[in-house]
Order: C-alpha cells, then structure tokens, then sequence
C-alpha cells in the first residue's frame, strides 16, 4: 500500500482493548472512559483476520497496543498466532508495565519480539499520582523481568510534563546507564478528553535535550538513524541509549508508515488527523461471500491508506486509551 504522498505503509499499530488498570492523568478521565460493550470490541479471530489480511498488502510490523493490552484475555495466544503469520517480521507491544512481572517469559515464548514499558516517573509518590493509584514497584519489577527474559530493544516511554515530572530528566537517564534500554522522551499531547492537557505542562524536545546534555554528551546513533519517529542517541557510559519523540514540536510525518486498528474495528489513518473506515462492518456483514469480503477489506485497507494527511494538524486531539498512542 502506498499513500497519497508516496508513503509505503508496512506498520499496523492494534489496539486489543480500551480497559485500562491505570488512570493516568494525560490519557484517561478519573472516572475512567465510557468504554465500548464487549459485542463492540472487536474478537481475537477478527483481529487475527484483520492482520492476516494486511500482511497481504504489505504490512510486516504489528505493535500491539491498547489501553491496557495485559488485561485483554488471550493476549499471549494472540500474539503467539500473529507470530506464525508468513511475513511478519516484528511484533511489538506497548504497556503500562505493571503486569509485566508475570508477564514477561510467557510473552517471550509466545514470539513476541519488542516490549516499550511506559512511564513517567522514577518516584513512588508520584508514579501513584500521575497514574491515580498505580505502585511503581511493580514496573521496576517487570523491567528487571523483561531483561531477564532476554527481550532486546526494550524502550521506556516517558512523558515529560513542566512541573509534575521535568525535574526528573536527570534520575531518567541515570536509570539506563547500567540497563540496556532505549529511554524515550516523549513531547505532552493533547487529549481527545477535554481539559485534561492544560499547555503550560508542554515541554518541547529541545528544552528536555538541554537538560539531558546536562548529564553527558550525546552522540548520535549512526546505526539507528532513521528506524522510526525517535532520534537516538548515545551518552558516555551508558549502556541504554536515549531518543527524542518530538511529535507536537517536529512532527515525523513524512516517513509516517502506519495505520491504527482500534479496539472497535475503525481503521483509522493517523492519530491526530485524518479520518477512518468502519472496518468491523465489514467483518460482521453476514451476506458477503468469502471473496467478496475479501475484496470489501482490501478496498477498507486502501481507503484508510488514502486518507492520510501529510502532516497531522498538531492541534487536534486523540482519545488514547481507544486508539492506543
Ligand atoms: N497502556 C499502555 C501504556 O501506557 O503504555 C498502552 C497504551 S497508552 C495509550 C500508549 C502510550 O500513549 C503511552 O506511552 C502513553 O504515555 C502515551 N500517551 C497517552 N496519552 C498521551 C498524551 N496526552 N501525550 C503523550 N503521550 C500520551
Ligand atoms: Fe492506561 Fe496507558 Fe492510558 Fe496510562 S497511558 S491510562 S496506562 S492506557
């Protein structure tokens, strides 16, 4: 599939569930989301479906997201069966973190390839008011489960916000200097909920790289640059590396290669712009022959494909927890 702008699109990021354990602050209403019946979401065979059928136009990436994607039932099976489809080369799963602990091996044995562990604070007291009740022990527990069981190319995402976590840069890349994980920056959306980003807590990534050059010099990462959204760097002494996701400040548009299938069946065609197709329609319509249906969800594909903008209009807003981040 090649976009409107000559993207080839090979990347499908799913969302496997809109459920959450945690309520963090940016992403997720205090109450929690009204969230779609079970009958919405879409079942573990139509996602499997939905994948197989982009593997055969091009796709050979899946991230795994959500929501929580360690409260969706089956999730291991799941991910075991995407990772015997004929020409997927990277299964990918972001999470929370918090059941990675009795998570992890079974993950690893079921063919996943890649974990990105989020989080935002290094501290208990915090890490429990960002996430409204969450206990950070149970991250630092799955992160040490995740390099044990001998995952590769671990990334931890973390949002920095001015005044709730910006006076922690420092003790973040203290963290991987002696694990071998990719610490990612990530610029403060906002949120498809309403008031919940207020701008001043907006932090461009050239004000979080000031002050990550406060702790060492970064050297560019020759052999990463250009594998996806994030600039790498490397800092002396460490052993984990360090990249800057600058999506508000300097959106990476145009070498954007994803679609995002959300828990309740829209293909959508950009997290912040863009439109979407009502994918699940087609799956559950009952009077479409196998070939047909075929031919409906190819044309859903390319219509989605098509609708990508070339570059998101940064003020728009995406309800996380539905499409997944
Ligand atoms: N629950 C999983 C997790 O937290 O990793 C997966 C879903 S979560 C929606 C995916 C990513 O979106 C997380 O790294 C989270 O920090 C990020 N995210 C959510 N709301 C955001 C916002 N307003 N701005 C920037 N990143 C956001
Ligand atoms: Fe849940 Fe992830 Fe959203 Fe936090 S960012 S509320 S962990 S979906």
């Amino acid at each position: 599939m090649i976009d409107k702008h000559s993207r080839k699109i090979s990347y499908l990021r799913v969302s496997v569930t809109d459920l959450c354990n945690l309520r963090c602050v940016y992403c997720m209403p205090a109450g929690g989301s009204v969230l779609s019946s079970k009958e919405e979401i879409l079942s573990l065979e139509e996602i499997l479906k939905l994948i197989k059928h982009g593997v055969s136009l091009g796709v050979n990436k899946i991230r795994i997201t959500g929501g929580e994607p360690l409260v969706r039932k089956g999730i291991t099976s799941l991910i075991r069966r995407i990772s015997e489809i004929s020409g997927i080369n990277d299964i990918a799963l972001t999470t929370n973190g918090v059941y990675l602990k009795e998570y992890a091996a079974v993950l690893k044995k079921s063919g996943l390839s890649r974990l990105n562990i989020s989080l935002d604070t290094m501290r208990e007291d915090r890490f429990a008011e960002i996430t409204r009740g969450g206990n950070i022990a149970d991250v630092f527990d799955g992160v040490e489960a995740v390099l044990k069981a001998g995952f590769r190319g671990t990334k931890m995402n973390a949002v920095i916000m001015r005044g709730d976590n910006d006076d922690e840069i420092h003790d973040f890349v203290k963290y991987i200097m002696e694990r071998d994980i990719e610490l990612r920056f990530i610029e403060l959306m906002a949120s498809g909920w309403k008031d919940m980003v207020d701008e001043d807590r907006f932090m461009p990534t050239s004000e979080i790289m000031e002050r990550v050059l406060e702790v060492g010099e970064l050297v560019p990462d020759k052999q990463r640059v250009g594998g996806g959204p994030a600039t790498i760097y490397r800092i002396k002494g460490a052993l984990g590396s360090i990249g800057f996701i600058s999506a508000v400040s300097k959106p990476f548009c145009k070498t954007c290669n994803r679609l995002r299938l959300t828990s309740d069946g829209k293909l959508r065609s950009c997290l912040l712009s863009g439109g979407d197709v009502d994918i699940k329609s087609i799956l559950r319509s009952s009077n479409l022959g196998e070939k047909e249906m075929q031919d409906k969800l190819t044309e859903a594909f390319i219509r989605a494909t098509d609708m990508k903008p070339v570059v998101h209009s940064g003020r728009n807003s995406a309800v996380m927890n539905q499409i997944g981040g």
